[in-house]
């Protein structure tokens, strides 16, 4: 487990007012990386994340048998900071059955026919199971925040002043009503550099096998990156809440993206008075009467 201390460190206060650049994208603001250097680190990272992967298997299993909470997780991040990496590793060892992912990718006319949340409240996961969103109703505060011309379709007068503050308050109630009726939510920021995002995208160019997920679109966001920047500050200003707190992750790093994120999933788990099904006198006897019936073939 990762020091309490730190994790909170991560944590966006409510109310409190962060800033994105006081942010180290590396981790290498403990105590711990100033003692052990940067491998030493790394590979006591890997052991935090194996250990988190083996207890994340033990808990999921007991979030399902329990069924009474579901567990919505948001990654948000811009282009190359790891969002897919991170998923596939910290899942690695959850039963597919109990987890689900949703890419979100452009709405289609559907969506934008509809409300901005309606396509998310579709795949919210049930009680007993995992959710991740691999982008989110987030998008619709950043990549739309900072280019309006997406919005479509909305009634004259209602793209006024409050328009921003009005959505981060329909998510903030959304995510409320979501945590009263039984789901947890943990939402990550990836908090990639902008120097690190280049060295990706060019790894992406050098490597044949990494071509593939190069794209022009990605180059073209990079151009906006003052204005993402502070469409999240926004954003993880006005929704990290007490029922639906943002962890600012640094992630020029892998091996530390994986072990913070790990981490925080696992030991949320295991503070929820998570218990397996008791069965009350009646179903026990009948688990007798069972148990003769098969004695008796
Ligand atoms: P990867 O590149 O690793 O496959 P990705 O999440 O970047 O993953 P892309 O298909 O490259 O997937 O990009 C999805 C695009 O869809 C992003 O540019 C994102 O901003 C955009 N998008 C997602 N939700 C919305 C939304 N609600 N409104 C407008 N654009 C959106
Ligand atoms: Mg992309």
């Amino acid at each position: 487990m990762i020091k309490k201390k730190y994790i909170d460190l991560l944590r966006v206060e409510p109310g409190k007012k962060i800033h994105l650049k006081d942010y180290d994208t590396g981790w290498t603001q403990t105590e711990e990386f100033k003692e052990f250097g940067k491998d030493k680190l790394k590979a006591r990272a890997n052991e935090v994340l194996q250990q988190n992967l083996t207890d994340l298997t033990q808990v999921q299993q007991l979030l399902y048998a329990d069924n009474r909470y579901s567990l919505l997780i948001v990654f948000q991040a811009m282009d190359a900071a790891g969002k897919d990496g991170t998923i596939k590793h910290v899942m690695s060892g959850v039963n597919p059955q109990g987890c689900q992912v949703f890419s979100f990718k452009k709405p289609s006319s559907e969506d934008l026919d509809h409300n901005f949340l309606w396509r998310y409240m579709k795949s919210l996961p049930e009680r007993g199971r995992i959710g991740i969103f691999n982008r989110s109703y987030y998008e619709d505060v950043l990549v739309v925040k900072v280019h309006p011309e997406l919005l479509q379709n909305l009634p004259d007068g209602k793209k006024g002043k409050s328009f921003w503050e009005d959505r981060y308050d329909d998510i903030n109630a959304f995510e409320h009503h979501l945590q009263r009726t039984g789901t947890v939510i943990l939402k990550f920021f990836l908090n990639v550099s902008k120097k690190e995002q280049k060295e990706r995208f060019m790894e992406r160019l050098d490597r044949p096998e990494k071509n593939w997920k190069f794209s022009g679109a990605d180059l073209a966001e990079r151009e906006h990156w003052d204005d993402y920047m502070g469409a999240y500050d926004d954003a993880l200003n006005a929704t990290s809440t007490k029922w639906a707190p943002w962890y600012i992750i640094p992630a020029d790093n892998k091996w530390a993206t994986r072990a913070l994120v790990a981490d925080i999933i696992t030991s949320t788990l295991q503070d929820l008075d998570l218990k397996f099904p008791e069965l009350n006198d009646e179903q026990l006897k009948y688990l007798e009467v069972a148990r003769k019936t098969l004695d008796d073939e």
